[in-house]
This record gives structure tokens, sequence and C-alpha cells, in this order.
């Protein structure tokens, strides 16, 4: 098997409505290839590196030429992608895997095949080695960039980096540090499915949340986090009604989001042990049944609101 560590430098439209579209948003335009080719012990060590010359975006973005030190002039040279991607295809060898650090560079690399028209089955599986990094080697989760990584593993950072080939030099040496080979492919699908399943929990608790031990129902009622709401699809803040009672230990609102549509919003108060409450906040879609008896309850509920808001600055007067 060929390992392809590979790493991508892109230029970014000027303004957002240069953005290319069709057939997909072109977010990143390749400028530069580089890569790295080994084997199963991470032997050899051969190298490729392209000048890509972008056809949609021409102009460097000023964020790009800051942080590769490339100009608009080194824009106007390069093979045009078909044939970059071309030779990068032939140094690949036979079955290869790419490895890089992260997972834009994928996603860039499918974008501007798909805005070439140039079919994307030929393109091998990914790996991302940030992950395998961060998950069973730091174990802390955090998201290094590859020159950090370095420098942790105490292996020299001699190269200027933000160079494609650079940078996949870095994540060869890292991953050779590492022995990354012995991760691909069970230990990797582990780790994917380890991450499948965080965003599944996180996704579950922006439905379902427990609130433990808070002081009393007025705690809960004052506390942002417990009513402040966040739509459990696209996250955007919700404006919501009031929480009105419908029983002695469930309060309910309606949220409604732009997008994704009304949720009933219910607050559930258990009594635990020292007087006080867990609360477990929930988001559903409301029953015809449910929408017309609350929004009447609310609705009444929020009418006298007003009412004595308005009683309140008369009296002041
Ligand atoms: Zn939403």
């Amino acid at each position: 098997m060929n390992y392809i560590i590979i790493d991508l430098e892109w230029n970014q439209p000027m303004k957002p409505d240069t953005l290319i579209t069709d057939p997909v948003p072109l977010y990143g335009e390749i400028i530069r290839i580089g890569a790295v080719r080994t084997d199963e012990n991470c032997g050899t060590a051969d190298t490729f590196q392209v000048c890509v010359r972008p056809k949609f975006y021409r102009r460097i973005h000023y964020m790009v030429k800051k942080v590769t030190g490339l100009d608009s002039t080194a824009l106007s040279y390069g093979l045009p992608f078909r044939d970059a991607f071309r030779q990068l295809m032939e140094f690949c060898g036979e079955d290869p895997v790419f490895i890089a650090w992260g997972s834009e560079d994928e996603k860039v690399l499918r974008a501007n095949l798909a805005v070439h028209g140039i079919d994307d089955s030929s393109v091998p599986p990914f790996i991302d080695m940030q992950i395998i990094f961060s998950r069973r080697h730091t174990c802390d989760g955090r998201q290094y960039g590859v020159v950090p990584a370095t420098e942790l593993l105490g292996l020299p950072t001699d190269l200027q980096a933000h160079d494609a080939l650079n940078d996949a030099i870095y994540t060869y040496r890292i991953g050779r540090k590492i022995n990354f080979t012995h991760y691909i492919p069970d230990e990797y699908s582990v780790i994917l499915s380890e991450i499948e399943e965080e965003k599944r929990i996180q996704r579950e608790q922006r439905y379902f949340r427990t609130f433990y031990g808070v002081e009393s129902v007025r705690t809960a009622m004052h506390s942002k986090k417990i009513t402040t709401c966040r739509c459990p699809e696209c996250k955007t803040k919700l404006w919501h009604t009031y929480f009105v009672f419908i029983s002695e230990r469930k309060a309910v609102a309606f949220a409604k989001c732009s997008t994704d549509g009304e949720f009933l919003v219910t607050l559930k108060f258990t009594p635990v042990a020292e007087n006080k409450y867990d609360v477990t906040r929930s988001f559903t879609i409301p029953s015809p049944q449910q929408r017309d008896e609350y929004h009447a309850i609310i609705d009444e509920y929020t009418e006298r609101k007003k009412a004595e808001k308005a009683q309140i600055s008369e009296d002041a007067i």
C-alpha cells in the first residue's frame, strides 16, 4: 500500500459575491499541491509538488498572501488543475491512501474536482492524521497545527510552514514518529466511531438535557442557561414565548426557528434530595392538540403580564 501524505494550499474568493457556487460552492481554489509518498514502514519518502494556475480566483486573497507569502504573480504560472491532478494521481502509484492533517484538504480537493467536471471516484480514501494525533497520541482532543504538533514531538521545525510540500513533510515526520500506520485501518475506524458517538450525544443533548441539583423552581426559571433556547437542529438562538406552568412540575413555551420551525420546549422538575430539583429541558415538535391547548394558555398568560405591566406604569404616574 502507498501512503500519500498530502497538503494543499488554496486561494479564496475576494468577496462573498464572487464565490463560485455551481455545481458546488468553491471556498478554496487549489494553487499548490505537495505530497510525500511512503510505505507501511515509513521507510522511503518520495516527494511531489506542483503549482496550479487558478481558473476562478486569480487575484490572491490578502489572507492567503499573508499566510503563504505568495502573490498574484505567483498564481499566474503553473499547470491547469486537470493536469496537476493527473500528475498527482500518477505519483500516487498502486493502491494509494491519502493522509492529510485535518479534514479540510479532502473537502477542498473534491470541490475543485467538481468545478472542473472531473469525476472524484478515483480519489483514494482520506485519513485524517490530526485526529489520530489528538486522540491517540496527546489524547487531549485539542486540534494542533502541524508546527505545534511537530514541536510537541521534539522534531525539527526547520522548514517554512504553509508551503504545500513542507507541510506534507511535517505531517510525514509526525506520522513516522507516532507510527501512524499501526492505527490504519482498525483503530482509525474506532476513532471515527468515537467521534460519531460524541456527535450523537451532543445532538441528543440539544434536544434533551437535564440540569442537576437546581436550588428551586424559581432559580431554574431565572437561569439563562436553562431557559435560553437554541435550535436543536441549527443551534441558532431562538425567540421564545413565556414559560407557563401547565402543572405543578411542568412549564412549557414555544420557540421558533426560521429554518426548522416551531418547537415545544418543556421544563420538567423532578424533586431530588435536599429540596432540590433536577430540571429536564426537552425540545419536541408539538402535536396540533398541544399547539392549540398550550398556545391558548400562553397567550392568556402573556395578555395578563401585559396588563400587569400597564397597570404598574399607570400606578407610577
Ligand atoms: Zn434551526
